[in-house]
């Protein structure tokens, strides 16, 4: 982790709860994150950019948005993906911002803004991001937007020019994946449904990406003219079951029992049923739908992370422990997996090999909330204070509280060797904090 990635984290953060509206809430969950990979990956290599060093962020947000706001994430509002209905649409949408990230549409308005800071009519807090030395300021942007005031959104809008540009590519992008482009239209007759609405009732995705007939129009008859393709077994699957995953745990248990059934994959009914169960405190019957799932893929490390999970939450921690364990086995990389062993160990008593599953993790994602409570928790049980202050003050630093966080910063500063790495941690913390407060 460095300074910067560090301060801008927190900078971020600190935005958001400073924001007057709600703030945005990252949903993190490990299947529906490699689902979105598997649907992401062939549109990101057809615009020219790496898989893997573009970020798919899922929001919780049940309005429909979409936005990027550097050339590393692409966010999505999970209403948007529990909006539409297949594959092809919601490649489209990646596709699009593929094309606002390929195209330069952010990065152009983003040095503007740095020239213009007290321009365009945003919040000064913004304003003081984007010109935190040392912190990538798109990093802090992007996030705010999620949820965030008319005039900011406004200010992140694209063009009309730039709506166009970014669909004419994005059919590029469709055709060179072999994906159906006719997804793009499907998305876009959703929103121009809203065209005579009055601002504040249309969806966010109306406001961030600018609509009208003509654009409609002329994106029809790009895809009118571009070669058809079939839907492409493999991305349906993977959108249903990031679809799936996601309705499963958003919307009442009744609403996915009633329609599991009818899901074309046996395995993503089985696991929505799972989740359904399992909210309901049926753990037999969770168990049950669970288990017929992973005998359909037993190798599918995110099913018996699900399993996990369930026991975990019903309180058989010792099966929670080992079902968590088999699923890191499978995916080894995998941090939220990772990070679920270790609450399981915890829990179990296992603080030593909790420690040592939760460093693992946060080493390949520093930015988990939840994960610095655990690993705190598992510092102050081995009786290593100034490692448990250090997560604490990281935690809260995430949060932006960040009062808070300096307490535990000075906390951990004192106790841990000088100079030592985790004590240039504390450090990092101590200084966004101080800087935090000239604001
Ligand atoms: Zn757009």
């Amino acid at each position: 982790m460095t300074l910067s990635r560090l301060l801008a984290a927190i900078l971020a953060l600190s935005l958001l709860a400073a924001a007057p509206l709600r703030a945005a809430t990252f949903l993190r969950d490990a299947d529906m994150e490699y689902a979105l990979k598997q649907l992401a990956a062939p549109v990101l290599t057809a615009a020219g950019l790496t898989p893997s060093q573009v970020q798919i962020v899922v929001l919780d947000d049940s309005s429909l948005n979409a936005f990027v706001t550097d050339a590393r994430h692409i966010f999505l509002h999970s209403g948007l993906i529990m909006k539409l209905d297949s594959a092809a649409s919601l490649q489209s949408v990646i596709a699009h911002e593929a094309a606002h990230i390929a195209n330069g549409h952010i990065a152009r308005r983003l040095a503007n803004m740095r020239s213009a800071r007290n321009a365009a009519g945003l919040g000064l807090a913004l304003a003081a991001v984007a010109g935190a030395s040392g912190a990538d300021p798109n990093v802090a942007l992007g996030i705010a937007l999620g949820s965030q005031s008319a005039s900011q959104r406004r200010f992140f809008s694209h063009t009309r020019a730039e709506e166009s540009s970014a669909d004419i590519a994005s059919v590029r992008y469709m055709v060179r994946a072999g994906i159906d482009p006719q997804g793009a239209v499907d998305t876009i007759k959703h929103f121009t449904g809203q065209l005579n609405l009055n601002e504040s009732r249309l969806d966010p995705y109306a406001v961030t990406h600018p609509l009208s007939r003509d654009r409609l129009r002329a994106l029809e008859a790009l895809v009118a003219s571009a070669p058809k393709a079939a839907p492409n077994a493999a991305a349906e699957y993977w959108f249903a079951r990031a679809k799936g995953k996601l309705t499963a745990f958003k919307r009442a248990p009744g609403w996915t029992l009633r329609r599991a059934g009818s899901d074309p994959y046996k395995d993503v009914a089985l696991m929505r049923q799972a989740v359904a169960y399992h909210r309901q405190s049926d753990l037999r019957r969770a168990l049950k739908s669970i288990d017929a799932a992973i005998a359909m893929r037993p190798k599918d490390p995110y099913l018996l992370e699900l399993k996990g999970q369930i026991l975990l939450e019903s309180r058989q921690f010792k099966a929670a422990e080992q079902v968590y364990s088999a699923a890191a086995n499978r995916a080894p990389r995998e941090p939220l997996i990772l990070g679920g062993l270790g609450r399981a160990r915890l829990a179990t008593g296992n603080a030593k090999g909790a420690l040592q599953a939760l460093e693992g993790a946060r080493g390949r994602d520093f930015s988990d909330p939840r994960l610095l409570r655990d690993l705190a928790v598992a510092y102050a049980k081995l009786g290593n204070t100034g490692m448990a202050s250090l997560a604490t003050a990281e935690r809260y630093a995430l949060i932006g509280r960040l009062t808070d966080a300096e307490l535990h910063a000075g906390r951990a500063a004192d106790q841990l060797p000088r100079g030592s790495a985790p004590w240039q941690r504390a450090q990092d913390v101590l200084s966004a904090a101080k800087q935090a407060k000239r604001r």
